[in-house]
């Protein structure tokens, strides 16, 4: 357990913890969260001028109500800038979420999901602010980042504007469960798609006359496993892991109509990831040539072959930082300040904080309080959110 080293009023941080909870916002449908976040900033005292959206939104290839929310606090030294990010979305298993407090904990009443992922982190960055704002601590300038789109890809910091960051450098990311695990590092995906084009005959009178999409599939799919591209992949001292997540047929219909037809057409798609943003490249590589060949394969009786259209392509990339980095000793001062014993975690998933580095910010994510998240048995420890708050606090105010 960590010691409370500054005067937070926890009874405020709470309460706008479960109002944040209470407003529904999945991927694309921010605008009622960041209106009830601004509102919230402006009763604590920062200026309505102070809050800017990014054009994030029209830049995602997805439906998008708004951009990123930028607020900026102009602070009270001069120095380096810092970044307190967080994102606003949560997953449509929280849809109609009611929070209740049970004790020391907080837990959805019904069967969705909570949305502590990521409401605590936006509760963290406002209780920053009011604390800043309402205290005599010293602090630099502070951009505080709401994104929007991460649980659907990282589309709000992939496309993000950076100008808006006033020259920042380092930013802490709140996405997660504890204060001393610090995200220092991320894998990086790739994502593919097939589409398998075959030939329908009947599979009773002249399956020879067919050419069976369903069989280029799996012989594709053996045959990367064959190679050791699947799963977990080791080749030397590259680490990576992959998938074919998704087994269809038209518009997400099952692959084949009926038993008696050589199945025409098939669709698969699915993923690869590694701290290796090449390695990745060179799983998704080893999938496409495992399909070409398996279409070579499958033949009817004039040698006619499957078509395959296969793609692959970046979705976020990997990003590790040395612990030698400004942004990760300074993350280590502030846990060791709380009393806390900081680690530091590499990710096997994607977050905000993947995109951040490709913006030029280092980044540092913590958590404050998120368990189970993505399930109908999430909840959020008030003690971990209280952390959270106070770590932040200390993240803002300690002298580089
Ligand atoms: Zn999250």
């Amino acid at each position: 357990m960590s010691k409370a080293v500054f005067d937070i009023d926890t009874k405020a941080a709470e309460d706008r913890l479960m109002r944040y909870l209470a407003i529904e916002g999945q991927s694309g449908e921010e605008k009622l969260i960041a209106e009830a976040i601004i509102d919230d900033l402006k009763s604590i005292g920062v200026p309505a001028s102070a809050c800017r959206f990014d054009d994030a939104h029209k830049k995602i290839p997805l439906p998008a109500q708004i951009g990123n929310l930028f607020v900026s606090l102009p602070g009270t030294r001069k120095g380096p800038g810092l970044v307190f990010a967080t994102h606003m979305d949560v997953v449509p298993l929280c849809k109609g979420a009611r929070p209740k407090r049970k004790g020391n904990r907080i837990f959805p009443e019904g069967t969705t999901a909570l949305g502590g992922d990521n409401r605590t982190g936006c509760a963290v960055l406002s209780t920053l602010a009011q604390t800043l704002l309402q205290s005599k601590l010293d602090y630099p300038p502070i951009t505080l980042l709401y994104t929007v789109r991460e649980e659907s890809g990282i589309q709000g910091a992939e496309h993000m504007d950076p100008s808006l960051l006033n020259g920042a450098k380092t930013c802490f990311n709140f996405d997660g469960k504890s204060a001393a695990d610090l995200i220092t590092g991320a894998v990086g995906a790739q994502s593919w798609e097939v589409h398998i084009h075959g030939k329908a005959s009947h599979a009773g009178v002249s399956p020879e006359k067919g050419i069976s999409s369903t069989l280029v599939a799996a012989i594709a799919l053996a045959e990367v496993k064959r190679g050791g591209w699947w799963g977990k992949v080791k080749k030397q001292s590259n680490r990576g892991t992959s998938n074919a997540g998704i087994f269809a047929g038209k518009d997400g219909k099952p692959a084949g109509d009926a038993t008696n037809v050589v199945t025409d057409y098939v669709y698969v798609r699915g993923e690869a990831r590694s701290a290796n943003a090449r390695f990745a490249a060179e799983i998704t590589a080893a999938y496409k040539a495992a399909f070409a060949k398996a279409a070579g394969m499958v033949k009817d009786d004039r040698g006619g072959r499957a078509k395959v259209k296969f793609t692959g392509k970046a979705q976020y990339p990997p990003f590790n930082l040395p612990e030698s980095a400004p942004a990760v000793k300074h993350a280590k001062r502030a846990a060791e300040m709380l009393g806390l014993k900081p680690t530091c975690v590499f990710s096997n998933g994607g977050l905000d904080a993947n995109f951040f580095a490709k913006h030029g910010l280092s980044t540092v994510t913590l958590g404050a309080g998120q368990h189970e998240i993505h399930t109908v048995k999430e909840f959020v420890e008030l003690a971990q959110f209280a952390e959270g708050c106070q770590i932040a606090v200390a993240l803002a105010t300690l002298k580089a």
